[in-house]
């Protein structure tokens, strides 16, 4: 049986990055970049004062003389004019600083009142304390020079690189197009969630939970709802992806060896199956392969398989696939509170992970059953048991995945 890193490495070796568009910058947080950004300007893009004051020449940098005033600079102005020795400009915020300037000195450090900010400048103003050049200038390039790498193709647009590329005028940005993901369950027990239970039924989860995951993911998604256990059923779904421009197809259940997992047949009679097992707990019955050419996910049914089978598998292959840099998992050292049994598969267990005295400590979050959910909610952390492993003391240091 596949391990789950030979598994991944044969899934992602199947992927690569959809292709590219052009969006409005107002419409692309979360997207990807799909090329390096260079800066097209300096940052800041002109000198400018950090404060409210008066701008200085090199030579009134000493306290207690005054100075004539000879322009009014806002935020948004521009001059030409220089400042000589013996003059001086009152300047805002933001404000361009005129030729000459050798640092700025706040209006609370002079004899101009706070009080009175507005409009006109006085004629005349005595600063009240000595200042070092360069002070409360905000140099041109301070932040970045034209030309330099700013960002990397494969970056996803937080709202700091929004703003970035905002004040750098990149109106129009180069991202990858958002994959589409196709999401199917099935099962004839199957009610949706607002359908009154009738014996024998239960509510669907596993479509809601992983479109909640595919979400976080930056995909958008085809629902194909839940399919009944007939082959008819799952293939005229599968083929609405198909039809939609799926990219990659994720399924729950009917992978497995029930006398009525068709999920897997209907793979295997209109693609193929790659493998349908991967030596794991949870999550055994995980099959993967292509739906009339387009990759296939086929996730066992328990919501917690499906669960760890989408962290597992499916994250780092819509990463791939969205463009990303596929980066292991940010992972954590924790030290086992209580000793803990395994099967020898590599397992993926529900835990709780607090700190306490200084250290990680993790404990199991309660039943291990696949099909218990609630125990997934009190779990902050999925803690790794490796293969071959099949027991583990308390204060072991083993490795855990934060699911906060
Ligand atoms: P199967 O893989 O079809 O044998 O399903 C395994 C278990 O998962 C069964 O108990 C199913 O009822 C349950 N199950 C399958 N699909 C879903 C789903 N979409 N939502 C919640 N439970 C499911
Ligand atoms: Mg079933």
């Amino acid at each position: 049986m596949l391990s789950v890193s030979e598994a991944r490495e044969r899934i992602l070796a199947v992927f690569s990055p959809v292709d590219s568009q052009t969006v409005p910058l107002e419409r692309a947080a979360g997207r990807i970049l799909s090329r390096d950004i260079l800066a097209r300007t300096d940052l800041p893009i002109f000198d400018n004062s950090s404060v409210d004051g008066f701008a200085l020449h090199a030579a009134d940098l000493d306290a207690d003389h005054p100075l004539t005033v000879i322009a009014d600079i806002c935020a948004g102005e521009y001059t030409e004019t220089p400042i000589q020795p013996g003059q001086s400009a009152r300047v805002m915020t933001g404000a361009a600083l005129p030729p000459g300037t050798a640092a700025v000195i706040m209006v609370e450090d002079t004899d101009f009142s706070v009080r009175n900010p507005g409009p006109p400048a006085p004629k005349m103003v005595t600063i009240s304390k000595a200042v070092e050049k360069g002070s409360n200038i905000r140099p041109r390039g301070g932040d970045l020079h034209t030309g330099a790498k700013v960002l990397s193709g494969g970056t996803r647009l937080r709202a700091q690189e929004i703003g970035l590329l905002a004040m750098l005028g990149e109106a129009m940005v180069p991202v990858y197009r958002q994959p589409q993901l196709a999401i199917l369950s099935s099962g004839d027990e199957l009610l949706p969630v607002d359908a009154p239970l009738i014996p024998g039924k239960i509510h669907e989860s596993n479509s809601l939970t992983l479109a909640t995951l595919a979400g976080t993911a930056g995909v958008e998604l085809i629902k194909l709802g839940v399919a009944k256990d007939t082959r008819a059923d799952i293939r005229s779904r599968l083929k609405r992806a198909v039809k939609a421009g799926a990219d990659v197809i994720v399924s729950s259940a009917g992978v497995s060896v029930g006398a009525f997992d068709y999920v897997k047949t209907v793979i295997e009679e209109d693609g193929e199956v790659d493998f349908w097992k991967v030596d794991m707990r949870p999550g055994k019955p995980l099959a993967f392969g292509r739906y009339a050419g387009i990759p296939f996910f086929g996730l066992p049914g328990n919501p917690v398989s499906a669960f760890v089978g989408f962290e597992v598998f499916v994250r780092p292959a819509l990463e791939k696939l969205s463009g990303q840099e596929v980066r292991s998992r940010p992972s954590e050292k924790a030290t086992l509170g209580e000793p803990v049994e395994s099967d020898g598969r590599e397992s993926y267990l529900r835990a709780v992970v607090n700190h306490e005295n200084g250290r990680l400590v993790a404990r199991l979050a309660g039943s291990q059953s696949s099909g218990n959910i609630f125990s997934l909610v009190r779990a902050n952390a999925l803690l790794i048991v490796p293969s071959g492993v099949k027991s583990l003391l308390a204060n072991s240091e083993v490795e855990i995945w934060p699911i906060a």
